[in-house]
């Protein structure tokens, strides 16, 4: 379980956070990956926390006349927001923007908010049974009693709102409440198994993919008709007993859509890469030249090959004795005496690795790539 150090909101998404360091924060990223990031806003608990399903190549379901799912529960989350906030709650949201996130990510930022309730906003897909009322389905945490009377509530709302749209309405046997869980008896969504300390629901408010839902779904009086349900829903469950309805017996399907892995996420759009230069007299100089072309490699690579062995020896932890250096053994990076500097792009990713070398040793970031180069000459100095 993460630490609960909370999250930073920046650029649409929000990061969680792994670790302060001088100047910004190691975060995981939407596709899961350690950067660092240097931008952003802190918080560290919010009342509810809205994940608006799906996102970038996850589209969800995708309605005749075009509307997507990925979208629609983006639409209907920050409506779902601003009525919450309209009654005081603080609200933050796994993603205000377009964008891919593995369902682990969704929940970790969830886990690191502790929220009194965390919510996924999804619409449905596949159903062609016709039903007088529509065809809504929530699902809560198998373990919990408050998860399922958070869903009942949603449930609850969510049906008696759209119950006034007279439409030819979907559902399937699943139309309620109800748990849906593996053989083992853990929860299929990850959602809902990964955040046990929480109270978490999913919400599948319509069948977007049945056309006159989807019609429905195109107009954004129905939208917040929707989102205002769902956000008496959570103020429902904070602030009465109210039990909730639809609940169903909890059943077994452990088929899932493939949806929600994260899978060829692609990262390189998060945080920005630093330009860092260090400067070598003319002997360093010749020397990192000559042992980068002995190791087949530029002077460059040499210094970032030289941050990643310190992290290595780091790493060893109490087995290498590791103080920050005597101000002696700092060498000069900059200044009359260093001419020629050496300039290496870091990119987010291998910024938590260099922030956390200069941190251990003690040393400013360019002072470390320095050392790093420093030992990469004497090691290939050694190997001969
Ligand atoms: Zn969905």
């Amino acid at each position: 379980m993460p630490a609960g150090m909370g999250v930073v909101l920046h650029d649409g998404a929000a990061f969680m956070v792994l670790e302060e360091r001088t100047g910004g924060w190691i975060v995981t990223t939407p596709c899961r990956t350690e950067i660092f990031l240097d931008e952003g806003t802190l918080i560290d608990r919010v009342d509810v926390v809205l994940d608006p399903g799906h996102g970038g190549p996850e589209t969800g379901s995708v309605g005749p006349n075009g509307i997507v799912e990925r979208d629609l529960n983006l639409g209907v989350a920050h409506l779902t927001r601003l009525a919450l906030e309209d009654l005081g709650y603080s609200v933050a949201m796994t993603r205000e923007r377009d964008l891919h996130m593995g369902i682990g990510q969704r929940a970790v930022i969830a886990n690191a908010l502790s929220p009194s309730a965390f919510v996924s906003i999804h619409h449905n897909g596949g159903a062609v049974r016709r039903s007088s009322d529509p065809g809504t389905e929530t699902y809560h945490q198998v373990e919990s009693e408050a998860s399922r009377r958070l869903a009942g509530l949603l449930y609850e709302d969510v049906h008696a709102a759209l119950s006034a749209f007279d439409v030819g309405w979907v559902d399937t046997v699943h139309q309620g409440t109800s748990a849906r869980i593996r053989y083992s008896g853990l929860d299929v969504y990850g959602i809902l198994r990964l955040t046990p300390d929480l109270n978490s629901a999913i919400v599948e408010a319509a069948y977007l993919s049945n056309a006159v839902e989807a019609d429905l779904l195109a107009d954004v009086e129905v939208l917040q008709v929707e989102a205002d349900a769902i956000a008496r829903a959570i103020d429902r469950f904070v602030t009465s007993d109210d039990p909730g309805s639809g609940f169903k017996r909890a059943f077994v399907d452990e088929a899932t859509t493939g949806t929600g892995t994260g899978w060829n996420c692609d990262d390189s759009g998060y945080g920005r890469p630093v330009s860092m230069a260090s400067g070598y007299t003319e002997q360093e100089y010749d020397d990192l030249v000559a042992m980068a072309a002995r190791a087949g490699h530029s002077p460059e690579s040499l210094q970032r090959f030289g941050v990643y062995a310190l992290d290595f020896f780091h790493a060893l932890g109490g087995r290498v004795p590791l103080d920050p250096l005597p101000v002696a053994a700092i060498p000069v990076v900059s200044g009359g005496s260093v001419p020629i500097d050496v300039t290496l792009s870091w990119s987010p990713a291998d910024q938590v690795v260099l922030t956390r070398v200069a941190d251990a040793y003690g040393l400013s970031p360019a002072e470390v790539q320095k050392v790093g180069a420093v030992l990469m000459v004497f090691l290939i100095g050694i190997g001969g």
